[in-house]
């Protein structure tokens, strides 16, 4: 068996797959698509020391970092269930019907953002429609901009963004605001937000290059809006890839796995790390450092067992 087995080839798992390399273990990486998010990413300015990339360039580095090593990596396999067997060593069943044995795991999946799922979005994603604002939302200082979504994070990107661009157009499809009191309060003491409850997000509308603005309808009158616009953050849940793991350990009600400080979850010899888990924020640079901390705590534990 494998002494590690890292699912997942996102920058979490590449970081846990090079620190337990370079403790000379057996270490093999399970990646759906090595890269993760970051390939879905155009430009990152916020990976510290890095002032600007592309992310599939980053991809290209993190495989040849990992490459440095002596690592198994079985690309393009998709893990969909994992148990413990009488000695406490994992089985990864993969989709391809073959089984991989490890004394240790550390689960990195990563998570995608939920979609509205309306024309243009996907034209205009990264060309105005965004997910993350602590990664883009400097790209519309001094712009007109949209938050979907009035939950927790579609009001902290609202009060976030409204410090940056010009103005914040705010979009919740329910009557009220699903955010806590405090956030919903500060939301509504800012000049520059506008509030629009009970409004459909039906299209997103672009010039063929980048966003324009998007349509809405009042779902109180049945009534089609327009609001003019250079970006729309979408901020309707994150989810985590953890649906294979569902009954086999212990999940957050949001789907992420729990985890202690060294990215132990419930199960024995079995970590987590990154966007997949409780840790908060998720971001690249976060994922890293806590990719790295699963891999010494799953080396520490290999040590006592
Ligand atoms: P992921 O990157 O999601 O990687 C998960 C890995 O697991 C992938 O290899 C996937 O194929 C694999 N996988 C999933 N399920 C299975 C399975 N069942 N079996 C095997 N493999 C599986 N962050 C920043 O810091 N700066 C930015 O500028 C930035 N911009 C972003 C822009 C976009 C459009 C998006 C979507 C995200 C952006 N992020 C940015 C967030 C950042 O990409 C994530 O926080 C980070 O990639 C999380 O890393 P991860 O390794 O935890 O997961």
């Amino acid at each position: 068996p494998f002494d590690l087995l890292v699912i997942g080839g996102g920058p979490a798992g590449a970081a846990a797959a090079v620190y337990a390399a370079r403790k000379g273990i057996r270490t093999g990486v399970v990646a759906e698509r090595f890269g993760g998010q970051v390939l879905d990413t155009m430009s990152i300015e916020n990976f510290i020391s890095v002032q600007e990339t592309e992310g599939p360039k980053l991809v290209t580095a993190l495989e040849q970092h990992v490459k440095q090593y002596d690592v198994d990596i079985i690309n393009l396999q998709r893990a969909e269930s994992l148990s413990l067997d009488e000695n406490g060593i994992s089985q990864i069943r993969l989709a391809s019907g073959a089984t991989l044995k490890s004394k240790s795991v550390i689960i990195a999946t990563g998570a995608r953002w939920r979609e509205m799922n309306v024309p243009g979005e996907k034209e205009y994603r990264g060309r105005g429609v965004a997910y993350c604002p602590h990664c883009d939302g400097p790209l519309f200082k001094g712009k007109r901009i949209a938050v979907v979504g009035g939950g927790n994070s579609g009001v902290e990107a609202a009060i976030d963004l409204a410090g940056i661009v010009e103005h914040v157009t705010l979009l919740e499809f329910g009557s009220e605001l699903r955010a806590d009191a405090v956030l919903q309060k500060k939301l509504y003491s800012l000049p520059n937000v506008v509030v629009l409850k009970q409004a459909q997000t039906t299209s997103v509308l672009g010039d063929g290059q980048k966003v324009s603005g998007l349509q809405y309808t009042d779902r109180q009158t049945g009534e089609s809006h327009q609001v003019d616009l250079a970006g729309i953050f979408v901020q309707i849940g994150l989810l985590p890839n953890t649906d294979w793991l569902k009954g086999t350990l212990e999940l957050s009600k949001h789907g992420e796995i729990e985890v202690d400080n060294r990215g132990q979850t419930s199960l024995a010899g079995v970590f987590a790390a990154g966007d997949v888990t409780t840790v908060p924020f998720k971001q690249i640079v976060i994922a890293m450092g806590d990719g790295a901390k699963a891999s010494l705590g799953a080396f520490d534990y290999l040590m006592r067992h």
